[in-house]
Parts: C-alpha cells; sequence; structure tokens
C-alpha cells in the first residue's frame, strides 16, 4: 500500500479524491482503485484498513499526508452513508483531513514545494474535507477536541483557506460553487446544532433570532439559497450530474425536508437518486440510502393523507370493495400503494372472520394498524413496514389456502395476525446479541438472551392497555383477552431464531407420524395436515398457531422472485449495516455479517 501511495505521489493524482476528480480523470492506480471500490461498495471499514496501514508505513510526510487526506474523504463519506451520523466516525473525519492540513502547511511554510499544483490541489482538498467534517462535528454536538463552536469556527476558516487558495486556479464560476456548497454545509450544521439543544442563538455574536426555531428556520432558508446557487452553477450547460452537483442535490432535498416543504423535497430527492444511480449504480450504499430516503418521503406523505383524509382512503368501506380473489401469493408488497397495502390488512382482518366473531370495533382496528404502521423504522434496510405487512401477508394465505385455516381457530386466528403485524415493532435495525454487545439501554429494560422479541411483545402489548384507542379488544371478556393476548406473546417469542430447530423438529415429527407419509414438504399444507393435528386440542393448535408464525416470518424467499431479491438484498444490507457498527464500535464483529458485499 505505502508502494501505492509513492507511485500515486510520482504519477501525481489522486485517483480517488472526488474533489480533485474533473481534472484527475484517467489515472487509475490498482490499490487505491481498491480503496475505492471497498468505498463504493459500502465495505468502508476495510478501506479504512487499507489507509490506516498505507499510514503506518508511509515514508516521507507527502505519503502520510496522502493517507490523512483519504482517510478524511472516506470517513466523511462513511458518516453520510450510515442512516445516521455518529459523532466518532465524524471527529476521526475532520482528526485525519486536520492532520493533512497541517502537513501540507508545515512542508509548505518549510518550502518543501513551491506551489506545486499537485501538492496545492491536496492542500485544498484536504481544507474542502476538514470544513465538512467539522462542521458535521459541530452539528452532531461537539466532541472532545473540538466544541460546537470551535468546529464551527474552524470550519469556516478552512473554508475561507481553501476559496483563496483555488481563486488562483479555478474560474471563478467553479470556485463561487464550491465555496457556496461548503458555506451551505457550515450553515446547515450549524442550525443542527442548535436545534438538538447543543448551543442557543446568542452564543453567536451573528445570530439573527433569539428564539432557536425562528434561527433554525432562518438558517435553513439560508442554506437552500446557497446550495441552490452551488446546484445551477454546476448544472450550467451539463447533460449529467457530477459528485458535487448530487451532493448539492442531496442538500437542497434534505433542507426542503427538513423545512417541511415536501413536494419540493420528493423532487429534489427523485433527482438525487437519479443522479446517483447513472453515477454510482444501484447498489452503492448513498443509491441506497437516497432511494430509502424517497420512500420514507413519499411514504411519509402518504401516511399523512391517511390521517387527514383517513374516510375516505383507509377505511372499512375501501376495505370491502377489495375482492378477496385480489390477495394472492403474487402480491409485490413493494409494488403497492401505502394505501392499498393498509385496506388490504382490514380486508384480510374481515376474510379471516375476526372482526365479526370479536365484534372489533372498526375504528379502534384502524387506529391500531396506523400505529403499528408508524411504529416500524422506515430507515431499517429490512425490518421495516414491508416485512412486517408481508410477514401477515403470508400467514394469512397460509390460513386461507391450506389445511391451517380449518385446524386453528378464531383465537388463533386473530392471534396469528396481531402477532404477525407486532412482531418486529420499533426494531432497531440491530440483532439482538448487538444490543447486549452494545450495552443498549433496550437490553437492561430486557435482560434476556432474546432482548428484541421482549421487547416487541412490550410494545405490541402496550397498544392493549385499557383506554388505549389502538385496543380493538377492550369490550371482549377480560378472560378471553387474556388468553389471545398470550398467544400474541407466545407468537412473537416464536420469532426468535434461536427456536428455529425446535420448530422445525415439530413440524418433521407431526409429518413424520402421517399414515402415508410422502418425501413431500408440502404434506402439511394438505388436507392430511388435520389428521396429525388434533383441532380440538389447544395444545396442537398452539403448536402450529406458533410454526405459522415462525415459517411466515421466514418467507421472504419463498415469495415470487423480485420479492425475494428485494427482501434478501435488504437483509444482507441490514447485517452490513451492523457489522459496521461493530467495527465503528470496537464491538466483537459477528462473524456471519460480514464480507456480505462479496
Ligand atoms: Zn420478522
Amino acid at each position: 500500500m505505502s508502494l501505492s501511495v509513492m507511485i500515486l505521489e510520482k504519477e501525481g493524482g489522486l485517483a480517488q479524491t472526488e474533489f480533485l476528480e474533473p481534472s484527475r480523470k484517467g489515472y487509475c492506480l490498482s490499490c487505491l482503485d481498491a480503496v475505492k471500490t471497498l468505498q463504493e461498495t459500502g465495505r468502508f471499514g476495510e478501506a479504512q484498513n487499507e489507509l490506516e496501514d498505507a499510514l503506518r508505513e508511509s515514508e516521507n510526510w507527502r505519503e502520510m499526508a496522502v493517507a490523512c487526506l483519504l482517510l478524511g474523504e472516506l470517513f466523511n463519506k462513511w458518516g453520510a452513508a450510515s442512516p445516521s451520523y455518529t459523532i466518532a466516525i465524524m471527529e476521526k473525519g475532520a482528526i485525519y483531513a486536520n492532520r493533512a492540513v497541517q502537513l501540507w502547511q508545515i512542508a509548505r511554510d518549510e518550502k518543501l514545494f513551491e506551489e506545486n499544483p499537485e501538492d496545492m490541489d491536496h492542500l485544498s482538498s484536504a481544507l474542502y474535507w476538514k470544513a465538512l467534517n467539522l462542521a458535521s462535528v459541530a452539528g452532531l454536538g461537539g466532541c472532545e477536541r473540538w466544541t460546537v463552536l470551535e468546529a464551527l469556527q474552524a470550519a469556516t476558516e478552512a473554508a475561507e483557506q481553501m476559496s483563496a487558495m483555488e481563486d488562483k486556479k479555478h474560474s471563478a464560476s467553479e470556485v463561487k460553487a464550491r465555496r457556496d456548497f461548503v458555506e451551505g454545509i457550515i450553515v446547515f450544521c450549524r442550525a443542527k446544532a442548535l436545534e438538538g439543544n447543543h448551543v442557543s442563538p446568542t452564543d453567536f455574536s451573528d445570530c439573527y433570532h433569539q428564539d432557536t426555531k425562528d434561527e433554525v428556520n432562518f438558517l435553513r432558508h439560508q442554506c437552500l439559497e446557497l446550495f441552490i446557487s452551488a446546484q445551477e452553477i454546476l448544472s450550467a450547460g451539463k447533460q449529467t450530474m457530477c459528485d458535487q452537483n448530487i451532493k448539492a442535490t442531496t442538500m437542497i432535498a434534505v433542507t426542503y425536508r427538513l423545512l417541511g416543504e415536501r413536494e419540493k423535497a420528493i423532487s429534489w430527492s427523485e433527482k438525487e437518486v437519479q443522479g446517483r444511480l447513472q453515477l454510482h449504480g444501484e447498489w452503492n450504499p448513498r443509491t441506497q440510502l437516497a432511494k430509502r430516503n424517497l420512500s420514507m418521503l413519499k411514504g411519509i406523505t402518504d401516511e399523512d393523507e391517511i390521517e387527514e383524509d383517513c374516510c375516505k382512503l383507509f377505511s372499512f368501506e375501501s376495505a370491502r370493495s377489495i375482492k378477496s380473489e385480489e390477495i394472492t401469493w403474487s402480491l409485490d408488497p413493494f409494488k403497492l400503494s401505502s394505501t392499498w397495502r393498509m385496506n388490504c390488512l382490514l380486508k384480510i382482518f374481515l376474510l379471516t372472520g375476526v372482526v365479526k366473531e370479536f365484534q372489533i370495533e372498526e375504528d379502534k382496528l384502524i387506529k391500531f394498524l396506523q400505529k403499528v404502521r408508524k411504529s416500524y423504522h422506515d430507515e431499517n434496510p429490512f425490518h421495516n413496514w414491508y416485512h412486517a405487512w408481508s410477514v401477515t401477508h403470508c400467514a394469512f394465505m397460509l390460513m386461507k389456502e391450506t389445511a391451517i385455516g380449518k385446524i386453528l381457530g378464531m383465537k388463533e386466528k386473530l392471534a396469528v395476525l396481531i402477532a404477525c403485524l407486532t412482531h418486529d415493532l420499533s426494531h432497531p435495525g440491530v440483532n439482538s446479541d448487538f444490543l447486549i454487545k452494545s450495552a443498549s439501554p433496550i437490553a437492561l429494560q430486557f435482560p434476556f438472551s432474546n432482548v428484541l422479541e421482549q421487547m416487541h411483545w412490550d410494545e405490541a402489548r402496550s397498544l392493549f392497555e385499557e383506554g388505549r384507542e389502538t385496543n380493538f379488544l377492550s369490550h371482549v371478556q377480560e378472560e378471553l383477552r387474556a388468553e389471545i393476548l398470550e398467544m400474541v406473546h407466545q407468537g412473537i417469542l416464536a420469532t426468535d431464531m434461536q427456536i428455529h430447530k425446535q420448530i422445525v423438529n415439530s413440524l418433521s415429527n407431526r409429518r413424520d407420524s402421517l399414515a402415508d407419509f410422502e418425501e413431500d414438504d408440502m404434506t402439511l399444507l394438505s388436507d392430511k395436515a388435520m389428521t396429525v393435528y388434533d383441532a380440538t386440542s389447544p395444545a396442537d393448535r398452539l403448536e402450529l398457531f406458533k410454526a405459522v408464525v415462525h415459517c411466515a416470518d421466514l418467507s421472504g424467499q419463498v415469495m415470487e422472485a423480485p420479492v425475494a431479491y428485494s427482501f434478501g438484498r435488504a437483509v444482507l444490507e441490514e447485517f452490513h449495516q451492523q457489522a459496521q457498527r461493530e467495527k465503528m464500535e470496537n464491538l466483537q464483529e459477528s462473524a456471519f455479517m460480514k464480507n456480505l458485499h462479496e
């Protein structure tokens, strides 16, 4: 690696640094290219190892400075590709970029290079990343090394030095675009620090409003103007987006979203997704994040519509107009509108017969479903509302089309639907093991090996507390309600993979006990199942009930190919993100979650 940095130095360019990209096309150095690839596929931890090795092995100040610069850039991208920026990542990024700046500045003062264009480019690039990383540190509330105010001050100075250097070299408009973008980020992060109550408006000599909310709003409009200005300059006369343009586009979308202007946020978000698809490809972590943000934005809009216009869009009337034949195995949750998905659930409750059987209050069931939907985190690649919806859909299809529906009673059927809907409620996107290793507050609250399932159940149970508008079982006789909820509890615990083997064994034993047992995995789905499960036995029904919830939870991969593929990718992505966090937070790494992009 050290050698590569040296070669790089001789060839005189940083193939990877996007900031320098326009003038650096054509440099393709194997090792840095490898780092670039690692970074583009989201394998930031591996890229970090490569670069830190290079830094350790560097033989002169220039090699060191280049490695630091690349690390400053790497951590910025790592932070930006994570669902939430973390101070640990941004602080490292700021420290490395700052070191790179110091090394080039010392070298310049010592006259180790005389206005050498490559060194000048590198220095201005290091200043760029220093400004961005320090602004992010400020936005996150500062760190041990820099308080919010110090970080903002240092970011502003770096941005000024960068502009001053570039004035000599680049065209005036390019310089302006870059300066506007960096300034926009600094203003944006100042607003973020204010909003997080890390500072107050009066901490700044140049505050415009005393009230935090007013000031934040004012700053957001100010940075929006800067981002738009940068974006317009960068787009002028160009057909395709460059990296810098995408960054500005992203920030415009984000700022509009924060300002509550959803339509504009969606339209800019769409531009971002298009640009990232063109420039980075489908599976680049930033493309994925952009897509998730866009669907979240659209989802939020739809949900708001639902709330505002609840009677018209999401209602039993609409649900009743769905034909039962419309609910088939081949429904693709990713292609359905969010309103249809919700109405489909109501239809499922109707078709199962539980609404009539338990005289479920329609208003409360609607409130329950809305609350459940909102409790899933859209930012999780896998454990989100699509998954919960799909699990419920699968369990319904099993009950509708196989002997299972003839064996389970109404209580079990209702419990299946509730358990499937709530089985991953408020899932944090990491597994129980991670929560325990990182001593998360959730793990302290539920000190069991199945932390998550305990938490999901706790959340589910709270929806049925007395007086809650989501408690659609409030009028059901107490003993019966307790029985149903206990079954829901058992169902949620049955989604714990630790009991996977136990459930598979229970199914195999039942199948093997069939008189005319055939080597056919589908046997239990035929009416033969009715001869091995006693529909009058509560224990048999409970066993089958748990198997249904467990199997539905794992059903993503038996759906039609596009759906199976989407769920498969999503689960890998979520594991991959956990592996990255384990690395960042120095936790023992989960072997099965590593290297999933290979
Ligand atoms: Zn699940």
